[in-house]
């Protein structure tokens, strides 16, 4: 039986390794994960070959969320509400069902942490991963505030899923504190990018309870060693890509995913 993640580039994915790992520990040898580069033209017709070819699901990263949402038969909640999917179902039949892993990922391992009714919650970004986290985060209780490079992006995102605009650096400034900080752009990925492109002074950083970061390199992402600094408890983005991969894998499989097996496999 065969997995794998769909993407474009997606040669960098570390999900195979995580993923094999787990099936290995799940004892399931007959059953392999493994990269789908997919070129855009090809992502409609290849995924609707794959249950054919031995293809229970897929995982499928940029720039393929909304797509996979579009062409899929049926959806759950989180799929449709934050508008991307980067879980799909091949049911023998054909039929091919969405989900959003991202979405409850990032849920249970803030909720691990801190009680999410009431908790104000001050996200960075209006992009995919955004949209997740408001859904998430509303629908659990919590009070987000929303802040975006292109304000724009941020109200729309608001309008849709919830939370609340930050239009600008003069209403960040209105925010005296907030328990709960997550970066959901892009700020961190290149080796050259600094924390100012963000809008977080050092007295909202150092009064948060957690500091999230989704995203993951080689090296600490500034936003994290920020915070470490400060003395703030953080939680990074690659445990956050083993917590969707985690329920990814129970969808997949309906095992329990062995969580301990696949931090190891990513080097956490
Ligand atoms: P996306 O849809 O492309 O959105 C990118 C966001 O970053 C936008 O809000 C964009 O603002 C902002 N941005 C980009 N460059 C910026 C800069 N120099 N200064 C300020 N803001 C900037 O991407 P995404 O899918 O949401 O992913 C965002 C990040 O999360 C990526 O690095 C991705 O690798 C990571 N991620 C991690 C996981 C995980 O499992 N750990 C899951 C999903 C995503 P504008 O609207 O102004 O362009």
């Amino acid at each position: 039986l065969r997995l794998g993640v769909a993407g474009w580039p997606v040669a960098h994915s570390r999900s195979p390794v995580m993923q094999n790992a787990a099936l290995h520990a799940l004892g399931l040898g007959d059953w392999r994960y493994q990269l789908l580069p997919l070129p855009p033209a090809l992502f409609d017709q290849t995924v609707a070959a794959l249950p054919a070819n031995g293809f229970r699901g897929i995982n499928v990263t940029i720039p393929y969320k909304q797509a996979a949402l579009a062409l899929a038969d049926a959806a759950s909640a989180a799929a449709t509400a934050t508008g991307a999917a980067n879980t799909l179902l091949l049911q023998p039949d054909g039929t091919v069902v969405a989900d959003n892993t991202d979405a409850p990922a990032l849920r249970a391992a803030i909720a691990e942490r801190l009680p999410l009714p009431g908790l104000s919650v001050f996200v960075l970004g209006a992009g995919g991963s955004a949209r997740a986290a408001v859904w998430a985060l509303t629908a659990a209780g919590a009070d987000v505030h929303v802040w975006n490079r292109t304000a724009s992006r941020a109200a729309d995102l608001c309008a849709a899923i919830g939370g609340r605009p930050l239009a600008g650096l003069a209403a960040v400034a209105t925010l005296r504190s907030v328990d709960l900080i997550v970066n959901c752009t892009s700020v961190g990925l290149r080796p050259e990018d600094e924390l100012s492109a963000l809008p977080l002074s050092p007295r909202l950083l150092g009064g948060a309870r957690l500091v999230v970061d989704l995203v993951y390199g080689k090296h600490e992402t500034p936003l994290i060693a920020a915070a470490r600094a400060a003395g703030v408890e953080t939680l990074g983005g690659l445990e956050i890509l083993v917590r969707q991969g985690a329920l990814a894998l129970e969808l997949f499989t309906g095992r329990k995913a062995p969580l301990a097996v696949m931090r190891a496999a990513v080097g956490l």
